[in-house]
């Protein structure tokens, strides 16, 4: 893949030339609904709105590269030739995790060092668990909403950013940094979306000199992670959540903090329904301002999720109307698991209704009989996914909402949804 790229006044595009050995398409699994999806590079090129005064001299060669890589990982080859010269150790990092090589190398060039004063940076939807991300970091953390532009007039899209907008506003009147960074860079794939884990952190790595940041966190909860409540479980470093970032992100001295990754979702809504932030934190990004959508898959979980943790009851009229959304319909009748299994187990666990689908659901995710305690504690292991500089000051808030998990609910944890559950389910 060769890349090149143009700047003026802050606008960086970035054009990417596929080369012969580049896989341009590729089968990825859609988690959702388990089925295998067509993934295609759409488009060979992408912008990024940065501060006007930005060049590409305001970004360690390494830095860039990386950003690069996590922008159009899938679809590079053997080779990746960059406009600026890499790190002699960068470029050997690279080649020992992902047998990959990233050229030209400059001999002259030392590795990527944080500056002393650095701070962290976080990627920040406006949902709940990057809010509760929020929560866990320092005050200093700045925040980098990723700003989906829309490349074509007409393209349709149920993405409405309003309520995401409206949750920046709200942190940057309460004193947190945020920077909104306007991209299309989601649609280099089709279908649209990030093309790695650390795909949205790319504006925040564009910036990661200009601001000095020495960390980069994201707010994945377990259920991504570890893939908890999917088939198994599977260590984060081993899985596309940690595997390349981890090792790559230290060799470029900003090392993933993931302060969520130990948690469930149960653990995320916890931590933000107690904060002030809740006024504004919506999972929904096709909704309004404080008016979630009702209409989607996601609308169903943490809506349901929320009430149970509120202990407020779940009317039939309630459940008759959150039962009957397509989308839900969709997810619930895909083949098994299903998506956020241990999330609906956490749900219907605590239902005491008579709603016939709820009791079904019940059935299905096993909310009749696992136990759930788990998901409102903390996975202790999860902390090598917090930089070294941060690991304490986290830890410290985390225990505040969340104790840590035995060894009894670790195995609960790790084998309440094996392939051997699924298979009795
Ligand atoms: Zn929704």
């Amino acid at each position: 893949m060769i890349i090149k790229y143009k700047c003026e006044k802050g606008k960086l595009t970035l054009l990417f030339t596929p080369e012969k050995s580049d896989p341009t398409t590729q089968q990825i699994r859609n988690t959702t609904f388990n089925t295998t999806t067509k993934l295609e590079m759409a488009s060979n090129q992408c912008v990024f709105y940065l501060p006007s005064d930005w060049t590409i001299d305001s970004v360690h060669p390494d830095v860039f590269a990386l950003a690069v890589l996590a922008a159009i990982y899938p679809f590079c080859g053997p080779k990746i030739h960059l406009p600026q010269g890499v790190s002699v150790d960068f470029h050997n990092q690279v080649k020992k995790v992902t047998k990959k090589q990233v050229l030209p190398v400059d001999l002259t060039l030392s590795p990527r060092k944080a500056p002393t004063h650095a701070v962290p940076a976080l990627t920040y939807s406006g949902g709940i668990d990057s809010t509760a991300a929020a929560i866990l970091l320092p005050e200093n953390t700045h925040l980098f909403y990723f700003d989906r532009l829309i490349p074509e007039k007409g393209m349709k899209t149920l993405l409405n950013q309003e309520a995401a907008y409206y949750a920046c506003d709200a942190m940057a009147k309460m004193g947190r940094t945020v920077h909104r960074i306007k991209t299309d860079m989601q649609y280099v794939r089709k279908p649209v979306g990030f093309s790695s884990f650390l795909a949205d952190a790319v504006p925040a790595m564009l910036l990661a000199d200009y601001y000095g940041f020495d960390t980069i966190g994201h707010g994945q909860t377990m259920e991504i992670g570890y893939q908890v409540g999917r088939i198994g479980f599977k260590d984060c470093k081993e899985n596309e959540v940690g595997n390349p970032w981890y090792e790559l992100l230290y060799a470029v001295d900003m090392p993933y903090t993931l302060p969520t990754i130990g948690l469930s979702e149960v653990s995320t809504t916890n931590i933000v329904r107690q904060s002030p932030y809740q006024a504004f934190a919506q999972a929904c990004s096709r909704g309004k301002i404080k008016a979630p959508c009702m209409n989607c898959f996601k609308c169903f979980r943490k809506s349901l999720l929320e009430k149970v943790i509120m202990n407020q009851p779940l009317s039939n009229d309630y459940l008759d109307q959150l039962f009957a959304v397509k989308d839900v319909k969709r997810v619930l009748n895909a083949s098994r698991p299903i998506y956020f299994s241990n999330i609906l187990a956490y749900i219907t666990s605590h239902y005491r209704g008579n709603h016939q689908k709820m009791l079904l659901l019940k059935r299905i995710t096993r909310g009749d009989r696992l136990e759930v305690e788990w998901m409102n504690k903390w996975y202790p292991k999860s902390q090598e996914f917090i930089a070294p500089k941060y690991r304490n000051s986290v830890k410290r808030e985390i225990l505040k909402y969340a104790e840590p998990m035995n060894t009894r609910d670790i195995k609960i944890m790790q084998q309440s949804f094996s392939e051997a559950y699924f298979q009795h389910a």
